[in-house]
């Protein structure tokens, strides 16, 4: 079988894009797309202010940072001006992965440790080192692929997981999970380096951690010589909209030792930072290995990462992502009354998971129909994808510009689709099954936003994500034979 280098969304039609703006993408007709995916054109795809900035950059000077240059300089403490105090030494580089791969020298370097406990679907990267820790990837090789250093918890998903929304305490549940790991590696004289975790499980299936959950497991891996890494790659720069780091959902008490910053960071420009503290970058430091990175921290990127942080102030990105969210959620939870398919709404800000199943009591994943109605969704030039471990969860991650419209436009026509799928498959509507607890939405307050952080849910493991990169399967098991649209 063939299996091409390159995957792209779509396989059997596949899109051609020749120009974006704002929200919208267009094809080499001229079609246009409403864009609900991309995270990477965080303030608008070909924001000019970005556009400009990068350009009067390069006809001054690119270098690197073996030379002074103040773009660095104002970049650094633009963006840790963003972080808790502690937070405050920072690494450029290049892409998410080169963030993680370096998160994990200096974990490792700390305390001189090696040992990795990641989260159940968790995706951190495509170098060695990250799909080691990527059980979303190295499951996908077999069942002896998970190497002897890595340590596998439980996903705090209260949807689908261990421990589920009904139970009285599940951040001290799972935070329990982890524990029980590092007994047991103790107990085999192996030491922890790091907990590795995205402050909400993006590819693993929107998964927004319950309050409390980060606070208890960062307790428990200090107490053994590791650290925390936050993985923001994906759901960082304000995204959840009431925080710029979506770690700071879990509460002011709870500081990672490491955080991991990409794909929003330079609106499409590769670049991505690590941000640590003094105490670990010294101790990294100290083993006399040099850092050098020939692109990380050029003046160009500084350049970008300072326009796309002005942008999303100026343009209070972070409000319009709470607003639109709201409202966004406010309208999937109307659809999640109407259509058995729906079986769970959760999300914050412009971070918005729709779980779609085939038996509300079961919650058996209804991963034909999803892929279905994204290609449905792609017809009607809206783009979204369908991602986690079973590929049933439709993922709203939208530029921060996204505006009501876009979210009323997108909810009518899934709502048209929805209709039209389950009245082809023979699936009642009307939905009597309540609302997951953990999306109630705050009544008589215009606002839809979840309680608090713990309003979430997520999945399973599998061997998932691979939409990550935009890939939908070619022979996708759906439609035609069961669903006629
Ligand atoms: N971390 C997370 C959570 C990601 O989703 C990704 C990429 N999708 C990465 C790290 C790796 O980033 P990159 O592809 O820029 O190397």
């Amino acid at each position: 079988m063939e299996r091409p280098s390159c995957k792209v969304f779509f396989a059997k039609d596949p899109l051609k894009i020749v120009r974006a703006q704002g929200q919208y993408m267009f094809d080499e007709t001229g079609e246009k797309y409403l864009d609900c995916i991309n995270n990477v054109a965080h303030v608008g795809h070909s924001h000019p202010y970005v556009t400009k900035a990068a350009a009067k950059q390069m006809e001054l000077l690119n270098t690197n940072s073996r030379f002074l240059h103040d773009n660095l300089v104002q970049y650094a403490q633009r963006l840790t001006a963003t972080l808790p105090e502690k937070l405050s030494v920072c690494y450029f580089v290049n892409s998410g992965s080169e963030a993680n791969d370096l998160a994990l020298r200096l974990a490792r370097q700390y305390h001189g440790h090696q040992d990795v406990i990641t989260l159940e679907n968790a995706y951190h990267g495509h170098v060695t080192s990250l799909i080691d820790i990527s059980p979303y990837k190295f499951n996908q090789l077999g069942k002896d692929s998970k190497k002897e250093f890595v340590h596998v918890a439980p996903s705090p998903d209260i949807y689908r997981g261990k421990y589920r929304e009904d139970h009285p305490d599940p951040a001290s549940a799972y935070a329990e999970e982890v524990k029980k790991i590092i007994e047991e590696t103790q107990k085999n004289g192996r030491k922890i380096a790091a907990f590795i975790a995205e402050s909400m499980q993006s590819c693993g299936g929107q998964v927004i951690p319950p309050v409390g959950y980060f606070q208890k497991v960062a307790e428990y891996v200090r107490a053994v010589g590791g650290v925390f890494i936050a993985d923001e790659v994906q759901v960082g720069f304000g995204r959840v909209g009431k925080h710029f780091w979506a770690f700071q959902l879990q509460g002011e008490d709870f500081v990672p030792d490491i955080v991991t910053m990409g794909k929003p960071i330079g609106n499409g420009h590769p670049m991505s930072c690590v941000v640590t503290t003094r105490e670990i970058a010294e101790k990294f430091g100290a083993s006399g290995l040099e850092y050098f990175n020939t692109f990380g921290g050029n003046p160009v990127s500084c350049a970008i990462g300072l326009a796309v942080l002005e942008v999303i102030e100026k343009e209070d990105l972070q409000g319009n992502a709470t607003r639109v969210g709201s409202y966004l959620l406010e309208l999937l939870v109307e659809q999640k009354k109407k259509h058995p398919l729906v079986g769970d709404i959760r999300g914050i800000g412009l971070f918005v998971g729709v779980d779609l199943v085939k038996d509300q009591q079961k919650r058996t994943p209804a991963t034909a129909e999803a892929l279905h109605l994204i290609y449905k969704l792609k017809e009607q030039k809206i783009l979204l994808s369908a991602d986690g471990p079973y590929r049933n969860i439709l993922k709203f991650k939208p530029p921060m510009c996204f505006t009501v419209e876009d979210a009323k436009h997108v909810v009518e026509t899934i709502d048209v689709l929805l209709t039209e799928i389950e009245e082809a498959t023979g699936m009642k509507t009307g939905n009597d099954a309540p609302t997951n607890a953990q999306c109630k939405i705050k009544a008589n307050e215009g606002s839809p936003q979840p309680e608090s952080a713990n309003e979430s849910t997520s999945h399973l493991n599998g061997a998932a994500c691979r939409q990550e990169n935009g890939f939908y399967p070619e022979k996708h098991s759906v439609p035609s034979k069961t669903i006629r649209t």
